[in-house]
């Protein structure tokens, strides 16, 4: 009830023995890390380079077979989760070498029939790459994400637009990989093409220490505060991470409405450290979620540890995003352009001992829900086609399963 009396609107709703809420977005994804989960942590101490020397490893020889396999079961374990959309932020293009394969778009092609064939929606994030670093060319992997031209790059996006053209469950957009990756005048290019196509634009921003240092010492400024001198910032775009803000670079992002996901799991897996999230919010910056590096796939927990975390960092409580914030923002498709109005639903069964007793409506449900539900709480999910994830584990399930384990038995 509010201090009027009145029961206050929620975004969960009791549908009989079952709560339902929005299909939920995860807007950023590298599916084929999945490939990684449980396998990085041992070792001794380490970093978020030396964990990127394991992956590239993984870059460096899948086939899009699979990658298919891979994000075959990366998806269908997000779908029964309850996440009726991914922004696939798909960097592996080329073959290891760094030919094009005879289809360019071969890669892309296998992760957007991996989400067909899970039944979600895809936003195929079309990586643009350029170096290891300033002044230094592709090396190694890097190759395989690599195109000689911003032209060359932009070219493989109009044709994935072709392709899909009128496709109610797939999206194209633009993912400059990082300032590290991709130089200024090629971010203006991507930024220009971006906006005269009205097509989301995502960037890893402001990600690593090491990544601020070396955009200072190349162009005299942090990674936010360039891509706005640049002009990229806008409600179309999507600011990956931003952990490590410097004065002002808050408002900066939420003076143009622009988003930013958090993908909390990843980054504290990675020992990346965790974003202002309280000035992000307080500054209009929109808030959105990704799973990332696949670490777990849960996207309840991925919401409240935004929060969580936050006031583990200011040390007070519910202090950024009420329960119904977070399932609110776990919903913005628009993200990663889809309407936010057909992103499907997810039913979350009552019986379960983890998730029993709710509260009947109002705000207190959307916080039992945040703050209280899993992956495992899913009963079923309305996305592409109708996803119960019960009858997943009796039927398709071990044949994605055998064929994950095939190809990841190959490649690790
Ligand atoms: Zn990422």
């Amino acid at each position: 009830m509010t201090s009027s009396g009145e029961l206050a609107a929620s975004v969960a709703r009791r549908v009989g023995e079952t709560i339902e809420i929005p299909g939920i977005v995860s807007a950023h994804s590298h599916a084929f890390q999945r490939a990684l989960r449980g396998r990085t942590h041992s070792g001794g101490a380490g970093s978020f380079w030396s964990w990127r020397g394991l992956m590239y490893r993984v870059a460096s020889s899948i086939t899009p077979d699979d990658a298919y396999a891979i994000a075959r079961l990366a998806y269908l374990e997000l779908a029964c989760a309850g996440v009726t959309t991914v922004g696939e932020f798909h960097y592996v293009h080329h073959q290891p070498d760094g030919r094009p394969y005879d289809d360019r778009l071969a890669m892309s092609e296998a992760m957007i029939a991996a989400a067909r064939d899970v039944g979600i929606r895809i936003a195929l994030l079309r990586v643009i790459y350029a170096r290891a670093g300033q002044g230094a060319g592709p090396e190694g992997a890097q190759r395989r994400f690599s195109d000689p031209d911003v032209d060359r790059a932009l070219q493989d996006i109009d044709d994935l637009r072709g392709r899909y053209h009128g496709a109610r469950d797939v999206r194209v957009g633009l993912a400059p990989h990082s300032v590290r990756a991709v130089p200024p005048a090629w971010l203006t290019h991507a930024s220009d093409y971006a906006r005269e196509h009205n097509l989301p634009l995502h960037m890893h921003l402001a990600e690593q220490p090491r990544e601020i240092v070396e955009c200072l010492n190349e162009t005299g400024r942090r990674p936010i505060e360039l891509a706005a001198d640049l002009g990229l910032l806008s409600p179309r775009f999507v600011a990956v991470h931003a952990t490590h803000l410097g004065p002002g670079e808050a408002a900066l992002l939420g003076d143009a409405r622009a988003f930013v996901c958090v993908c909390r799991t990843t980054e504290r897996d990675l020992g990346d450290g965790a974003p202002d999230l309280t000035s992000l919010r307080s500054s209009g910056a929109q808030i959105c979620f990704g799973v990332d590096s696949h670490a777990l796939s849960d996207p309840f927990v991925e919401a409240r540890a935004a929060e969580l975390d936050e006031r583990t960092r200011v040390g007070a409580r519910a202090v950024a995003m009420s329960g119904s914030d977070l399932l609110l923002a776990s919903a913005r498709h628009d993200s990663v352009g889809f309407s936010r109005r057909d992103g499907g639903r997810v039913s979350l069964a009552t019986d379960r001992l983890s998730f029993c007793a709710p509260p009947n409506e109002g705000k207190e449900l959307d916080d039992f829900v945040a703050f209280g539900a899993s992956a495992s709480s899913v009963h079923g999910v309305v996305a592409q086609r109708t996803i119960d994830p019960k009858r997943v584990e009796l039927t398709q399930a071990a044949q994605v399963r055998r064929a994950y384990i095939r190809t990841v038995t190959r490649l690790i």
